[in-house]
């Protein structure tokens, strides 16, 4: 399997200017392909493809010989970058959400490049040599498998820090032992998460402390002169803030993961396209959280050998756990209370119940109820 590892690097003052460089060109750069794929198009109304872009840059190089001090398979990237900010663009067009053109990237807003497989890149011990650039000094906390082979090297600068990513294949799996348990877990609008054993795992206090932090900067970074030293301050600050958000997040969620991946074989959810249909409250927010979580979830799932089924979320909050039927409810409504059999449960209890029950049921076709309100087998999917 693939895992990526990050490091906190440290490079000197020289280093940290010539990686400063790098970026700035390859910012340059996606500027450039960005600007030549809105001339061609207003032009022919052809589009490029990221083919046409990486064929010519050897011609381009010629022209602008600045960008003969990037490795080729980095400049590579640059334009495959952008090629992604098109497909989601379109992806975006086409699920009629916000679709937002992709920008060009001001010197903010470009803080990464990659290096490709043996390619310009030696790592010894904790030193990371990048030729022509200099050194970062990692702070390893812990180690990369010697099976690993790496593929990607991915140099980042975040609020005035370096951190550089490893993305590593041939990641041998470590395998836990059978414990003959499955969970179905129902994320809601209330808690983080409800399990079908009735756990609730709340959304961690520190998380809203951090978001007021965050809502008064924000408004003071509102309130300040574009371009002044303050304004500049409250801008890091800010990022800072976000970062720190960011990794309190990651680290709940890590832990979360852990816990159900330790203690459970099958682990069911709902299928992500859902929530759309959560309204109101910090929606972003929440569902960048979900993704994130999920995510991790999946490849700890993935490492240990356990198995993620991923059910439709249609009527999983409206059916009775117990009797099947339909008890139709809004949002508002915290308890499901079922006129046909009388059971009276929390809300997301019951619809982790029923994300169980249609996992397992997905896992063992016998045992799907025999009810016509129930979600049939077809409409279920794994992965
Ligand atoms: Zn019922």
């Amino acid at each position: 399997m693939i895992k990526t590892y990050k490091f906190r690097a440290y490079p000197n003052k020289a280093t940290e200017a010539q990686t400063n460089v790098v970026l700035e060109l390859c910012r340059q750069m996606y500027n450039l392909a960005l600007e030549q794929r809105i001339m061609v198009y207003k032009q022919s109304k052809k589009s490029l493809t990221c083919y046409d872009q990486i064929n010519q840059l050897p011609e381009l190089k010629k022209e602008f010989t600045q960008f003969n001090k990037i490795p080729a398979q980095s400049l590579q990237d640059v334009v495959k970058r952008l090629d992604k900010a098109y497909q989601s663009f379109f992806r975006r067009i086409k699920t009629c959400e916000t679709p937002g053109f992709p920008r060009f990237k001001s010197f903010n807003r470009y803080d990464s490049f990659t290096l490709m497989q043996n390619n310009g890149y030696k790592l010894e011990k904790s030193n990371l040599i990048l030729s022509k650039i200099g050194i970062f000094k990692l702070k390893l906390h812990r180690q990369i498998p010697l099976e690993a082979k790496i593929k990607t090297v991915t140099i980042i600068r975040k609020n005035n820090k370096w951190f550089v990513c490893f993305c590593c294949g041939n990641i041998i799996s470590k395998v836990l032992p059978k414990v003959n348990r499955s969970i179905g877990i129902d994320v809601g609008c209330e808690s983080f998460l409800t399990d079908s054993n009735g756990l609730k795992v709340e959304n961690p206090r520190f998380l809203n402390k951090s978001t007021e932090r965050i809502t008064k900067l924000s408004q003071k970074l509102e309130k300040q002169v574009k371009g002044s030293n303050r304004r500049k301050k409250t801008k890091l600050l800010l990022g800072k803030a976000h970062e720190k958000v960011s990794n309190q997040r990651l680290d709940f969620q890590h832990k979360v993961a852990k816990h159900y991946v330790k203690h459970y074989d099958t682990i069911c959810h709902e299928k992500m396209n859902c929530f759309k249909s959560f309204k109101g409250l910090n929606r972003s927010m929440r569902d960048v959280a979900w993704f994130q979580f999920f995510d991790i979830l999946s490849y700890k799932a993935e490492e240990a050998g356990r198995k993620i089924v991923k059910v439709p979320a249609k009527n999983t909050s409206q059916q009775c756990s117990k009797c099947g039927k339909i008890v139709k409810k809004d949002l508002s409504v915290r308890i499901h209370s079922c006129p046909h059999c009388e059971l009276i449960l929390d809300r997301d209890h019951n619809a982790a119940l029923n994300i169980l029950r249609l996992g397992t049921s997905l896992q063992d076709p016998t045992s799907i109820l025999d009810s016509s309100s129930l979600v049939k087998f077809n409409d279920l999917f794994v992965e």
